[in-house]
């Protein structure tokens, strides 16, 4: 039976992984899509302290080096449900079993859609979640971002140095991201504002063409060209398979006390997951490191 089977790859499910080891634990990781979670796709992270400046790539890369260097084993595969025994925990990943005692949710927060006209239509014809992976293909084209927090005004600032221009689209005229993200935007030529707008609707043949917005002041409908639409409005919680044992909140995250605890004796939940204020690399390494020690000592008891 395995000590901690760590449901997620991102700073969080990483950190618990590194801590559990280290106390002598056994462990697994499982990861639905790549190491390093939102953070591999972010274009540079300038708030976590041991680098000035580095890329969400480099980033994950050296996570990923991490695990392998220190001999983690990583599952990939969708965790379908989870289920309480007697003595822990199994966990059904597409079919497999895993037996453990305690189980880390890490899982992060996946990206909201905008649910908006022909979206799935072109999905991947020129609807992206992902500037940093997909900006290459609208090199010297004019794209649009829609969203107003950090990941949308440092997406704009990202595709600015590809392409020829950015339309950043928010639906309020103040931006929720931090002020020096406003500042570089509002300086940046290549970025154009629209706010308070919204999109209606996505047009095209085989590819996005234009997008039908709306300004909120006068209610009018304008058309403007783009080839590629990066949508950067939010996170959403994914937590379906772990409703049974864990107590969620109204927007389905993970309910803990302050040490990640969940609901359920031996079930932690770190990083975005879990319900929380403030959503950064930081916070979801301390609570990485927090939850492994909480698994630690609730193995110890058992
Ligand atoms: P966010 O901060 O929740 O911002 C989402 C933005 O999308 C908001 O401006 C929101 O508008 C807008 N929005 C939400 N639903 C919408 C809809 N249906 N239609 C149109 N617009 C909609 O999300 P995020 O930027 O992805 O960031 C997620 C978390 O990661 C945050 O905690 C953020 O601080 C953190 N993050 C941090 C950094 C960094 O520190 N450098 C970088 C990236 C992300 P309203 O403002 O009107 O609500």
């Amino acid at each position: 039976m395995i000590d901690i089977v760590i449901i997620g790859a991102g700073p969080a499910g990483v950190t618990a992984a590194i801590y559990a080891v280290r106390a002598g634990l056994s462990v697994r990781v499982i990861e639905a899509e790549m190491v390093g979670g939102q953070a591999a796709t972010t274009p540079e992270i300038e708030n976590f302290p041991p680098f000035d400046k580095i890329t969400g790539f480099e980033f994950a890369t050296k996570m990923a080096a991490n695990l392998e260097k220190m001999d983690i084993p990583v599952e990939y595969g969708e965790v379908n449900n989870i289920k309480k025994e007697s003595d822990g925990f199994t966990i059904n990943l597409q079919g497999n079993i895993f037996a453990t005692k305690t189980i880390i949710i890490a899982n992060g927060a996946k990206r909201r859609k905008l649910h908006c006209e022909n979206e799935e239509k072109f999905t991947g014809r020129g609807v992206s979640w992902c500037a940093v992976c997909d900006g290459n293909f609208f090199k010297n084209k004019i794209t649009a971002v829609n969203g107003g927090g950090n990941s949308a005004l440092e997406d704009a600032l990202y595709l600015s140095g590809l392409c020829e221009k950015v339309y950043l689209i928010h639906r309020r005229e103040q931006f929720r991201a931090t002020d020096n993200l406003v500042e570089k935007v509002m300086s940046n030529d290549k970025i154009s504002i629209l706010t308070p707008y919204t999109i209606e609707k996505i047009n095209g043949e085989n590819s996005l063409e234009s997008l039908t917005v709306k300004n909120l002041k006068d209610g009018a409908l304008e058309e403007i060209e783009v080839s590629g639409l990066f949508e950067a409005i939010g996170l959403e919680a994914e937590n379906e398979a772990f409703k049974e044992l864990t107590e969620l909140d109204k927007s389905g995250y993970i309910i803990t006390d302050e040490n990640c605890a969940t609901s359920c004796a031996g079930i932690f939940a770190a990083g975005d997951t879990r319900s929380k204020n403030l959503r950064q690399i930081s916070t979801a390494v301390a609570d990485g490191a927090l939850a492994a020690t909480q698994a630690y000592n609730h193995i110890k008891k058992i």
